[in-house]
Parts: C-alpha cells; structure tokens; sequence
C-alpha cells in the first residue's frame, strides 16, 4: 500500500488521503511536503540510468483542491519524467460526471438553466451556459430505448346503422402496416363491450402504443386494459381540430397567426406562418384607418386562403404530407 507520511497539519485529512491513494502500491508514498511521487525513481526510459527525485509540480482545480506530482531526473542524459497523474485527472472526471447527472435530474424537474446555476452557487459555482453545455452533452450520450419494438395500433369507433337497429363498429388499425388488426359490430360501445375487444385482439402482456381521439372513457378503459404497458396518444389529426375550433372561422390576421402557430407544435407550418407575419407587418401600415383596414384585411385573408390552397396542390402533386415535428430528445425530457 502506498505510504502516506503525515504530519500534524494533515493528520486529520488520513480517510480522504487513503481512498484517494488507496490503489497504489507500496512503491509510491505522498510526503509531508504533499508531493505524490514513487520511493525510488524509476530508470531511464532514454539510457536506462535510475534516474533520481527532481522536485514536483504542482497542480490546481479552482477551489476543488491542489495537488504536487512527483519529477524525477536522469542524472546521466539529463531527461525528466513526470509521475502519472490520472487519478487526479480521474477523481476530477467523477466529481463533474457527478454534477452531470445532478443537472440532469434538475432539468428532469423543469429547473431552469439559470435556476441550475443559482442552485449550483451553493455548490461549486457553474456559469448557465456550461450547465447547458454539460447537459447538452451528456443527452447526446444517452440511449433513448428503442420504440421499435412496440406496436403503434389506431383504434377507432363508427356508428353505422343496420336497417334501423343503431350499430357500433369497433376497429384497431396497425399503424406500421396500415393494415385492419380487428373490426367487429357490437350491439353497444360500453366501456366493458371496449375492454373485451381489445383484450382478445392484442397481446395485454406487451408495451403498446394507442392513438385515439378525444372520447373522455378512454383513458381509464385502456389503462384497465393495459396497465404500466401502455403509451396513450391522442391523435394529432384530432389535436389540431382541437386548435381550429378554438378560433372563429372568421379571424383576423393576427388570430391566424396564432392558430398556426399553435398547429405548428404537431405539423410544419413554417411557409403559412412565413405568409401571415409578412401580412401582419404590413398590417401596421393600414391600420389607422378603421373602414380602410377592414377592407384590407379582408382581401389578405383571402390572399392567405389562396396561398394556403397553393400549398395543398402542390402537396398533392408530390403526393405529399404535411411534415410532422420531430421532437428533440432534451424536449422530451424537458416537458416530462
Ligand atoms: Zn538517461
């Protein structure tokens, strides 16, 4: 075991001196002048004369601590050599690594990078942008698991009607291969009629992923159903209705901005938005003039509904979607 010479003033710092040596042999010892270093020197790499102790230099971490690294000296050829100082190297790693993972559980909880740094003022002071740094790192590093495996199904009700008897179709649809899993008429579309449906057309025991839209008895029916495995998701075709019906059909330019802004969250809407804030900067122009920006207003918003119209075709042509957003892994941990 390495020795570690103490003196009065380091007596008390034994515990700490020990982990932090404690894997070097008894070749190496730490002075009382707190040089770190091996007993005897080692030979020379160049002419393989035992070389001989040559001082130390010293090492400092900004308030964490110091450290002095043994040199030794060939008294042959002249060379110098340097202890290896990875364990200093390597207990800084731990310290910062540790610190990683606290930003992480901080962000986890929606702290705020300037919140993290006040926090860390109290610690060991860490600028917001090398929160961010570090944190940003550390989440390119991470393995998001996998989705592969689980299965995405959509699943769907219809109220057709059979002569005059009310009619309820249920269907789950895989969303991989488009292709109709189950698709059954019931008499009812009860929460238990719901229940029995699923459990004899998908495997309960594996995670799976469910879209739906809005029915308020679905979540408690597919948590029953399902339990810890799965993933529920509104549909996001049903989310923007949600946001269209939210505005009035006839809005101002302003509002429609708004509106599709909010639809942007779920489908890139960046040429409509491009569209309407170069209209709302015209806007300022007009707008002293009550009867006038009416007019204006109105025949923008028709350009708009144009323009909007333009987009659809051409999406069409190029048999085309609207591209969905793709959120970013910190974004995912952030709105956890
Ligand atoms: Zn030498």
């Amino acid at each position: 075991m390495v020795t570690i010479n103490l003196t009065l003033n380091n007596f008390s710092e034994l515990p700490s001196l020990l982990s932090l040596f404690g894997s070097f042999d008894n070749d190496y010892e730490y002075t009382t002048r707190g040089v770190f270093r091996r007993k005897t020197p080692p030979v020379c790499p160049v002419c393989s004369t035992p070389m001989v102790h040559n001082g130390y230099n010293p090492y400092t971490k900004q308030d964490l601590g110091k450290i002095s690294i043994g040199r030794y000296k060939c008294s042959n050829c002249g060379n110098t050599q340097e202890e290896d100082r990875s364990f200093w190297e390597n207990l800084k790693t731990l310290l910062f690594d540790s610190f990683n993972n606290f930003f992480q559980m901080l962000r986890y909880h929606s702290v705020s990078y300037d919140g993290i740094s006040d926090i860390m003022d109290f610690i060991y002071p860490r600028s917001r942008s090398t929160i961010l740094r570090a944190f940003n790192e550390k989440m390119e590093q991470e393995n998001i698991p996998s989705s592969e495996n689980i299965r995405i199904v959509h699943y769907d009700e219809q109220h057709p009607k059979e002569g005059c008897c009310q009619k309820y179709r249920l269907t789950i649809l895989d969303a991989k291969t488009q292709r109709t899993v189950a698709d059954e008429l019931f008499g009812d579309k009860s929460p238990e009629t719901i229940k029995k449906f699923l459990r004899k057309n998908l495997d309960t025991s594996e995670p799976v992923f469910i879209v739906t839209d809005f029915d308020k008895r679905y979540p408690d029916v597919l948590r029953e159903v399902f339990g810890e495995k799965l993933v529920h998701q509104y549909c996001l075709m049903h989310l923007n209705k949600l946001i269209v019906s939210d505005f009035s059909k006839k809005t101002t330019i302003e509002q429609e901005l708004l509106k599709y802004r909010l639809l942007n969250i779920f489908y890139n809407r960046e040429n409509e938005i491009k569209f309407l804030e170069e209209l709302l900067s015209e806007e300022l122009n007009v707008i002293m003039n009550e009867e006038k920006h009416q007019e204006w207003s109105n025949k923008e918003i028709k350009e708009f509904n144009r323009f909007r119209y333009k987009l659809k075709l051409e999406r069409r042509r190029k048999k085309e979607k609207i591209p969905l957003i793709v959120l970013k892994k910190q974004n995912i941990i952030s709105t956890n």
